[in-house]
């Protein structure tokens, strides 16, 4: 405890201290000092600092989540849930915070300690960073510059959803104070710390699909096409394909409508979406239409591997993980000379199994 933190417990004694861990009241003339282990009644302003002292660990506390911990009350729970302060005593926390917590948020890894006079000093990096040297990565201090890292995967292209599971490694933001930590991840992920106050709070307010698109200007005819007889497979297929965890960290908290919810997995994220994202509904109202065609009969020559080694392929592409696929092994339907393969033998003039495609083709621009 410094003095500065004691004047301030003095100060702030006039109009009285009242917190779980620390009580302090002043008649004007002597004080009361209470923590967990002690209470303490008509101290003199020596003895109270004394008492203070003594119980300097209650004192820092309180003074770190008055004066340091930022405003307004959702950076502050979220400070709090960093180190799990609702969960733990004065000393276990500070116990912990000795040693060093870490917490996920997303593809983050927040690391906190303990500091001079009861202060924090945080450290952030990405998850699959955790081992390595701060010294081996490229340090960052000014939360800004969080903006530059995520707008570009490992490989160089643009990530256009801030939550997917892409975000690239070998940096580190250091020396945070708790206001510049907040405030690094919001820029990293934006909004996710208010949305998920307020689904703690109870008051997540959450627009569903129908509301959402219907909302648009332009494209309630969109809504319509989906809406026929279909009941609400295509916003099924949509939530499949695009908000799983393997997709986006977010955890997906919007259903079709208040009444119709829908099978397909939220996922498991820490944080809420709250509503269908703009990248969501674009990527929808496009595949609107090409589901908007007509089914036609095609008829193709397959072996029973061709067509397996075809359902293989779409679950390469749909899974992301053609890169990983090694170049020999060819008992991998999407191996690339399998499918290099596969092509020679049943495309003619780039026509599965010489098929026309028919009339019109697929819907324009849409594949
Ligand atoms: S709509 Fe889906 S993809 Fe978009 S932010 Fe929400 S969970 Fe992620």
């Amino acid at each position: 405890m410094n003095e500065d933190q004691f004047d301030a417990l003095q100060s702030a004694a006039e109009a009285g201290i009242d917190t779980e861990t620390l009580t302090v009241r002043t008649d004007g003339e002597t004080y009361d000092f209470v923590v967990p282990e002690a209470s303490y009644t008509g101290l003199s302003d020596d003895e109270l600092h004394a008492a203070a002292r003594r119980h300097r660990e209650y004192v820092t506390e309180w003074y770190f989540w008055t004066e340091v911990a930022p405003e307004p009350a959702q950076r502050r729970a979220f400070i709090r849930w960093v180190e799990q302060a609702d969960d733990q005593s004065v000393p276990e926390r500070r116990e912990r915070l000795q040693e060093g917590i870490r917490r996920e948020w997303g593809q983050l890894e927040i690391q906190v300690k303990l500091a001079e006079a009861g202060r924090r000093v945080y450290q952030l990096h990405h998850i699959d960073d955790s081992d390595e040297r701060v010294e081996d990565l490229t340090v960052h201090t000014d939360p800004h510059e969080a903006r530059e890292i995520r707008k570009s995967d490992e490989d160089g292209r643009y990530r256009p959803l801030s939550t997917a599971p892409t975000l690239r490694r070998g940096w580190a933001f250091v020396d945070l104070t708790p206001a510049a930590l907040v405030e690094t991840i919001e820029t990293f992920y934006p909004a996710t710390i208010a949305n998920w106050h307020r689904e703690q709070e109870g008051e997540l307010d959450v627009t569903h699909w129908h509301d959402a698109v219907t909302r648009q200007t332009g494209i309630y005819g969109v809504v319509e096409t989906w809406d026929r007889g279909e009941g609400t497979d295509h916003v099924e297929w949509v939530a499949e394909a695009c908000c799983a965890d393997s997709q986006c960290l977010k955890r997906r908290e919007w259903e079709y409508d208040e009444e119709t919810p829908l099978d397909a997995d939220g996922g498991d994220g820490t944080f809420p979406c709250r509503e269908p994202c703009s990248l969501v509904v674009s990527a929808a109202r496009k595949w609107t239409r090409i589901d908007a065609e007509e089914s036609r009969t095609y008829e193709f020559e397959l072996t029973p591997s061709e067509k397996e080694q075809l359902e293989e392929l779409i679950d390469a592409v749909a899974d992301g993980r053609t890169e990983e696929i090694r170049e020999a092994d060819f008992s991998d339907g999407a191996n690339r000379w399998r499918a290099r393969f596969l092509r020679a033998k049943l495309f003619e003039d780039g026509n599965l199994d010489g098929v026309p495609t028919g009339d019109g083709g697929a819907a324009e621009g849409d594949h």
